[in-house]
C-alpha cells in the first residue's frame, strides 16, 4: 500500500488507532488495519526495546543459537505506523480516552489491547541466581550460554516449553532433569492415553521425567521436591504456565475474568466503547464449541488480529461486522517430532485413534456424536490440515474408517 493511499484511506476518517503490545497480535493488527485499508493514523506501543519480533524460535532455534533473532519482516515506516518501543502502557483512562506511559498521556479514538501474556513464575524463586524463565528474547539469550556450558538443568513444568526447552538443552549436550507436579506431562491439555506414549520421549531423548513432583523449594545451585529430595541444578527453567499481561488495566473499568483474560465478545470487542482485545491476552465466546475460549497459540494471534481490523472498519462504518470463531490450531516440535493440534476436545468425546503411539508417526481424533472436534497429529501434517477442514465443516466421520491409516482423513468423513 502506497503512502497516498494510506492517507487517502478508504475507511474515509481519521480517528486514531492505538495498539498496546508490539508482540504477533499487536504487529498483525496494524498490518491487517493496512491491508484492510485503514487510513487513519495507526500508533503501536511495545514495552520491550527490541524490534517486534517472533515468539515460536525462542525455544527453539534462538536458544540453540542456529538463529540470531526472529524480528518480523514489517515495514513499519512504509506502513505508517509509529511503532513506540520501549513504551510500557501502565494504565487506562477511558473516560479521557487515554493511555498512561512513562513519557506521557497517548491519546486514542480506538484502541486495541494486545498485551499478551507474561509466564507464571514459582513463588520464591524470584532473584534467585540461575533461575530462568522463557518468554522473551531477552530471555531466551540469557539462556544461550547456559545451554552451551552443558551443564545440569533442572525443568519445573513438562508442558509445551518444558517439552522444547528440554529437546533444545539434550540437543546440546545438557543433562536435564523435568520435574512436573502432575501425574504426567500436559495433564490439563490432553487425556492419559495420549500423553502415555509423549512421557516416553522424554526418556528417549535421555532427560530424566518426574511426575508427581511438586517442588517445595527452589535456591542457588538446587531444587528442593516437596518429598525433600535434593536435586543439583547449575540452572532452573521454569515453565508452568503464563497468565494474561493485564495487570496494567486494573481500576480501568475494562471487564476481565478471573485469569486476568480481557473478556471480549465474539467481535473481539471489550465491555468499553471502541475497546478490542486480541491474542493471548483475551478470551473469546466460541459459538462453535459452547464456550469462552483463552487460546495461548501463534495461530490465534495471526487470525484474531485480521477479524478484529474488519470489525474495527465495520464499525467505523457502521456496517455489520464479522464473528471470531476459528478452529484453533497450534504446533510444538519436541523430541525429533512436529505435533500439531487442531480444534478443541472434551472429556466426554470419543478418542479414535489413527496408527500405533509406540511409532513415530501417529494421530488422535476426537468425535462427538461422531462429528470431528480435534486433532492431535504427531509427524502426520496431511492428517492434521484434512481434519481442520472436516473440523470446520463440521463434518460427521465413520470412526472405523477414522481409524484406518490406509484412508485418507478426509475420505473418511460420511
Ligand atoms: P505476546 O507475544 O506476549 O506479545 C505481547 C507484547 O505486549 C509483548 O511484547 C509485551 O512486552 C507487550 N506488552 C505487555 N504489556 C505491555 C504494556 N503494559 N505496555 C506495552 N507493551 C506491553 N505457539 C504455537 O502455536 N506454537 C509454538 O511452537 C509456540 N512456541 C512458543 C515458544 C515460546 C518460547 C513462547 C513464549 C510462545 C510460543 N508460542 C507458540 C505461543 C505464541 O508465541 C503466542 O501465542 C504469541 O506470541 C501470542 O502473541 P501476542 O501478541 O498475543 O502476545
Amino acid at each position: 500500500m502506497s503512502e497516498q493511499q494510506i492517507q487517502a484511506g478508504p475507511a474515509g476518517n481519521r480517528s486514531r488507532v492505538v495498539i498496546v503490545g508490539a508482540g504477533m497480535a499487536g504487529v498483525q493488527t496494524a498490518v491487517a488495519l493496512r491491508e484492510q485499508g485503514w487510513g487513519g493514523p495507526v500508533t503501536l506501543l511495545g514495552a520491550e526495546p527490541h524490534q517486534p519480533y517472533d515468539r515460536p524460535p525462542l525455544s527453539k532455534a534462538v536458544l540453540l543459537g542456529e538463529a540470531e533473532g526472529s524480528a518480523f519482516e514489517v515495514d513499519f515506516d512504509a506502513l505508517a505506523v509509529d511503532l513506540r518501543l520501549g513504551t510500557d502502557v501502565t494504565g487506562l483512562r477511558s473516560a479521557d480516552h487515554e493511555l498512561d506511559t512513562p513519557a506521557g498521556p497517548v491519546p486514542y479514538d480506538v484502541l486495541v489491547v494486545a498485551t499478551g501474556a507474561t509466564p507464571l513464575a514459582l513463588p520464591g524463586s524470584a532473584g534467585v541466581p540461575g533461575v530462568h524463565l522463557l518468554r522473551t528474547l531477552d530471555d531466551a539469550e540469557r539462556l544461550r550460554p547456559v545451554l552451551a556450558d552443558k551443564r545440569d538443568l533442572v525443568v519445573v513444568g513438562a508442558g509445551w516449553i518444558g517439552a522444547e526447552f528440554t529437546t533444545a538443552a539434550r540437543a546440546a549436550g545438557c543433562r536435564v532433569t523435568v520435574v512436573e507436579a502432575a501425574g504426567r506431562p500436559l495433564a490439563q491439555a490432553l487425556p492419559a492415553q495420549v500423553t502415555a506414549p509423549m512421557s516416553r520421549w522424554y526418556e528417549e531423548a535421555g532427560a530424566r521425567l518426574l511426575t508427581d513432583s511438586p517442588v517445595e523449594r527452589i535456591q542457588s545451585g538446587s531444587v528442593t521436591l516437596a518429598g525433600g529430595a535434593v536435586l543439583p541444578a547449575d540452572a532452573v527453567v521454569v515453565g508452568i504456565g503464563a497468565r494474561p499481561a493485564t495487570s496494567w488495566l486494573a481500576g480501568s473499568g475494562l471487564a476481565l475474568d478471573p485469569d486476568g483474560a480481557v473478556t471480549a465478545d465474539g467481535h473481539l470487542r471489550t465491555n468499553l466503547p471502541g475497546v478490542y482485545a486480541v491474542g493471548d491476552c483475551a478470551s473469546f465466546p466460541s459459538a462453535r464449541y459452547g464456550q469462552r475460549l483463552l487460546v495461548h497459540h501463534w495461530d490465534n494471534a495471526l487470525s484474531g488480529p485480521r477479524t478484529v481490523a474488519a470489525v474495527i472498519l465495520a464499525d467505523e462504518a457502521g456496517e455489520p461486522a464479522p464473528v471470531y470463531d476459528p478452529v484453533p490450531y497450534f504446533w510444538s516440535e519436541q523430541f525429533g517430532r512436529f505435533v500439531q493440534y487442531a480444534g478443541h476436545h472434551g472429556d466426554a468425546d470419543a478418542l479414535v485413534w489413527r496408527g500405533d503411539p509406540a511409532g513415530p508417526n501417529w494421530s488422535v481424533c476426537w468425535l462427538r456424536d461422531q462429528i470431528l472436534r480435534a486433532v492431535l497429529a504427531v509427524g502426520r501434517p496431511r492428517d492434521l490440515a484434512q481434519g481442520r477442514k472436516l473440523i470446520e465443516a463440521n463434518s460427521r466421520m465413520d470412526p472405523a474408517r477414522t481409524a484406518d491409516l490406509g484412508v485418507p482423513l478426509k475420505s473418511a468423513a460420511l
